[in-house]
């Protein structure tokens, strides 16, 4: 089969200082007609909670873009030297270890391998075929036709965890966190007896090349889509859970595209494949970056809920709480929907409606000072606390017969309301503010969670009065 060429592509950086919602449902506008990279924040789902934004577009595209702030009387900051600015600030950050990285090729002892560097596809690759053979499996092909890899460790009859790195390709750190953890289980033997450990270090492999060699804010896999000029596919847009509703683009050119129907990418239908047959499939984790952020179920809609939540809840507080005492990181969490944003066809929600008890994503360093350039000099401490974190969870899968809750269902749909009504958007409002619920050991912590989510409810009421009122509101407010 014939390959397109790739080119390095021109691009031009805007930031705009966002003053009222009239802007931001204007920069939303925006990314429905062109394929922006968005890079504060990390994904448009959460523009509703920044002042600021700072995105990068082709620069062909620059002029229209240039009109449309012109016409909407919007001030934006434009930068057209963006490929300089990204690589100086990539390498004001890496410098050091970058120059004294050696690349890692097969034939070395495993013990050379770096784990505090991030590595190309072919170093970690090159790595895993290090690892003893009954571990390294390849459970499908890319779009770009390269091998997907799955390392599975343990007795088939043990409970299993199944961890996901790097769906997203510029999210370095989660692709260089499971490497990592593959070496704790099977050199340090962390966690090993007694748990079956599925590892998928690498789900789009295309994607993080790409981002390497052409554009280090590259996030979705790198399907060339008929008659559109953009590529690829969010991948974790694409599970069959909610497929399409909330945070996701029908535009191929947009961030988080979901693709032509639900598992259309092979990417994500061979982890499917691969994940269905795991019987004794207890427990995921999916580590994206960047936010310190617990997710859990679900995320696919406001309206939907997990039978598990309190104990999601509860195992996330001990999480955070781990990963604190580490390094004194202060990991946030949440229901996804409400804690963070509403997002369909990810990962996790769908492998939790599958029936596995416990799911997450968690959202890697840092909280947005370096954003996607996490410095390689906090790679180790991330992981560590991380390991911390993901021991507390090891620690209910082992106990799954004394957690109750986890026992009562094989199965956890979401369930839905009909509508909302601004009755009930009220109280959602203030359902998010209670904290009676909790034990009193449980409300200190809890608070600036609280905030988080009544900020988040609050923008949802926020908006939909917006919306009611917009003619209103456009003729009398426009700022
Ligand atoms: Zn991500």
């Amino acid at each position: 089969m014939m390959r397109r060429n790739s080119f390095k592509t021109k691009l031009v950086g805007y930031s705009v200082n966002i003053n009222c919602d009239f802007m931001r449902e204007k920069i939303k506008a925006i990314d429905k007609e062109h394929e922006i990279q968005w890079i504060r924040p990390g994904e448009i789902g959460s523009l509703e909670d920044s002042d600021s934004v700072f995105f990068t577009i082709n620069a062909s595209s620059s002029d229209q873009i240039d009109q449309f702030f012109a016409d909407n009387n919007i001030q934006a900051e434009k930068n057209t030297n963006i490929s300089g600015l990204i690589y100086s600030t990539c390498f004001s950050c890496h410098s050091a270890s970058f120059s004294s990285a050696k690349s890692f090729q097969i034939g070395k002892t495993r013990e050379l391998f770096d784990f505090g560097v991030y590595h190309t596809l072919k170093e970690i690759q090159d790595w895993l075929k290090t690892l003893p053979t009954q571990w390294l499996k390849t459970y499908g092909k890319s779009y770009e036709n390269r091998p997907l890899h799955v390392i599975d460790i343990g007795d088939k009859k043990d409970p299993t965890i199944v961890i996901e790195c790097g769906i997203h390709a510029r999210e370095w750190v989660s692709v260089a966190f499971c490497p990592f953890l593959i070496d704790q289980i099977s050199s340090k033997k962390w966690e090993k007896e007694g748990i079956r450990w599925v590892i998928f270090p690498m789900v789009n492999p295309d994607g993080y090349r790409f981002s390497w060699r052409f554009n280090r804010f590259w996030r979705k896999n790198r399907r060339i889509i008929r008659d559109s000029p953009c590529h690829g596919v969010d991948l974790n847009r694409n599970f069959d859970i909610e497929w399409g509703r909330y945070s996701t683009s029908e535009n191929p050119c947009g961030e988080t595209f979901g693709g032509s129907k639900p598992f259309s990418e092979p990417e994500s239908a061979a982890f499917r494949d691969y994940v269905q047959k795991i019987e004794t499939k207890i427990a995921f984790v999916s580590y994206h970056a960047y936010s310190e952020f617990i997710i859990y179920p679900y995320s696919a809609s406001i309206r939907a809920n997990s039978p598990f939540k309190d104990a999601l809840r509860s195992l996330a507080l001990r999480m955070s709480d781990a990963i604190y005492n580490e390094h004194g990181r202060q990991y946030s969490y949440g229901e996804g929907a409400v804690a963070f944003y509403a997002a369909s066809g990810g990962s996790d929600d769908w492998i939790h409606k599958q029936g596995v008890p416990i799911a997450y994503t968690i959202e890697l360093r840092d909280k947005g000072l370096n954003g996607f350039l996490l410095p390689e000099n906090e790679l180790i401490d991330t992981f560590s606390e991380n390991l911390k974190g993901l021991k507390e969870l090891v620690r209910d899968v082992r106990n799954i017969t004394r957690f109750a809750q986890f026992t009562k269902a094989t199965n956890a749909p979401p369930v839905f309301s009909e509508t909302t009504s601004i009755f009930e958007m009220t109280k959602l409002k203030n359902s998010v503010t209670t904290t009676s619920e909790l034990t009193n050991i449980e409300k200190h912590k809890e608070n600036s969670e609280d905030a988080d989510k009544s900020k988040v409810g609050k923008a949802d009421l926020d908006r939909f009065i917006f919306l009611s009122f917009a003619s209103y509101f456009l003729l009398n407010t426009l700022c």
